[in-house]
């Protein structure tokens, strides 16, 4: 649709009207979005942009899928809206449910809906507490990572641990009952050990943290199978079955929070499909309708659904929009274009080529991790190479970056030190090589400076 108003006029109405998630209070907006196709992006001045980012990580099917918009207008004009509290329901919601139970791993097989990341791990996280008070014990303690990012509602952000506390400054007190571990990110051990003599120390650590806390106390224990606004760091092969097992051994409930890594991000239709194991509580979002409109989900096993019960009550969590049709409608459709065409085989092979060609940045001086999964990846800067000493002003240098990409006509985002490249799933391995032929020279640059 071309813009009714002058780029300038879209600009100062912003800067008037809208308060921008991560913004800085009083700074002008330099792009104004207009459209999208396939991973494209154009702006108000009709200057074209490789959407290295796909939105948030979201927009897994790429942009302009008019078959998304068509599904959730049809279910707009047939059914706007109905709540679906109590024993009421609609097709929308049940067709939403019977796809996710077609795509999600065996055993996984009761969905609740919500509206997005945040919720879907706020869901989560009562229903473990609510299930284990409904077994009569005591468990309620959630142990989450460092560096792990769930959202930023209350209990998202207390799951969450970002850096120095990015998220939770000046909201505090958080959600009492967390505890947080070190991450799984090898380039910079949290342990000061190096892989793989550790033996993924940083997986068997829970164990250790569970005994210490007591077992009868500790209720989940919740990660991102590779983490996302952490830096798109994956774990150590070995991570995931350690900590599967040790979650079984001390009955603890394992929350895999798929929200970035879900609906084939990393290759795989959910992440912890990588290496073989099943979470019993996964959070959904994001790539769930490809960000065509706001939808979240919360799978349990029947194990969970069935201790959520109390005999002659209701649960007691509800949300407006638990299942609302348009999105439901929206989410089906982009579902199966996902499957149909064949993205999710698309996002290992092409990611594999953009994890290589990455890898090949490493040679510049400036760069001192490169890692990764399918189509995420992280890029870390640092001052020196030899010793990983980290940037002095990692915001101010990796703000460069992105303008410098940006001008070029490449949109990429930032996750502290790291740049994080996550292109929508459809990219070609041409693609691939136009990214990198403008980030490979804008980081060249910003070393001769
Ligand atoms: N969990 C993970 C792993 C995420 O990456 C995010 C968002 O980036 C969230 C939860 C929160 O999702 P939302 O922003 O939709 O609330």
């Amino acid at each position: 649709m071309a813009p009714s108003k002058r780029t300038s006029d879209y600009v100062k109405s912003d800067l008037d009207h809208v308060i921008h998630p991560v913004g800085i209070i009083g700074d002008e907006s330099d792009v104004v979005f207009t459209g999208g196709r396939g991973i494209m992006l154009q702006d108000t001045e009709g200057r074209e942009y490789i959407d290295g980012t796909a939105g948030a990580a979201n927009v897994n099917v790429g942009h302009g899928r008019t078959e998304i918009a068509e599904a959730a207008m049809a279910q707009m004009k047939e059914l706007a809206f109905y709540v679906i509290f109590r024993n009421m329901s609609h097709t929308a919601v049940v067709d939403c449910a019977e796809k996710l139970d077609e795509l999600t791993p065996e055993g996984l097989s009761r969905f609740f809906f919500c509206s997005g990341g945040s919720e879907a791990v706020e869901t989560a996280l009562k229903f473990t507490r609510f299930y284990w008070r409904n077994q009569g014990t005591n468990k309620f303690k959630v142990i989450g990572l460092y560096e792990g990012y769930h959202g930023t509602t209350f209990g998202a952000i207390s799951a969450g641990a970002m850096g120095k506390g990015r998220n939770s400054k000046g909201f505090e007190p958080l959600v009492p009952g967390f505890l947080h571990i070190p991450r799984y990110y090898c380039y910079r051990c949290g342990f000061g050990l190096s892989y793989p003599e550790c033996q993924t120390h940083c997986a068997r650590y829970l164990e250790e943290v569970i005994k210490s806390e007591g077992p009868d106390s500790v209720a989940a224990f919740i990660a991102e199978p590779a983490q996302g606004g952490g830096g798109m760091i994956p774990p150590p092969p070995e991570y995931w079955p350690i900590v599967r097992e040790i979650c079984t051994r001390y009955n603890v409930l394992l929350i895999a929070d798929e929200v970035i890594t879900g609906f084939g991000r990393t290759g795989k239709l959910f992440a912890l499909e990588h290496w073989g194991v099943k979470p019993d509580i996964m959070t959904m979002a994001k790539g769930i309708t490809s960000g065509y409109l706001p939808l979240g989900a919360v799978a349990v096993t029947d194990e969970i659904h069935q201790g959520l019960k109390t005999p002659g009550s209701p649960l007691p969590h509800l949300l407006t929009y638990s299942g609302h049709p348009a999105c439901c409608a929206a989410g089906v459709k982009n579902m199966e274009i996902l499957v149909e065409e064949g993205m999710t085989e698309n996002a290992a092979r092409v990611g594999e080529y953009l994890q290589n060609q990455a890898r090949g940045l490493g040679e510049l001086p400036l760069v001192g991790d490169v890692s990764g999964i399918g189509l995420m990846c992280g890029i870390e800067l640092v001052a020196d190479k030899a010793t990983r000493k980290p940037l002095d002003q990692p915001a101010k240098v990796l703000q460069k970056v992105l303008v410098r990409c940006r001008e070029k006509g490449l949109l990429l985002r930032t996750f502290g030190d790291r740049i994080g490249i996550s292109p929508p799933l459809p990219i070609t391995t041409g693609e691939v090589d136009r990214l990198i032929d403008i980030l490979g020279p804008v980081l060249a640059g910003l070393e001769a400076e």
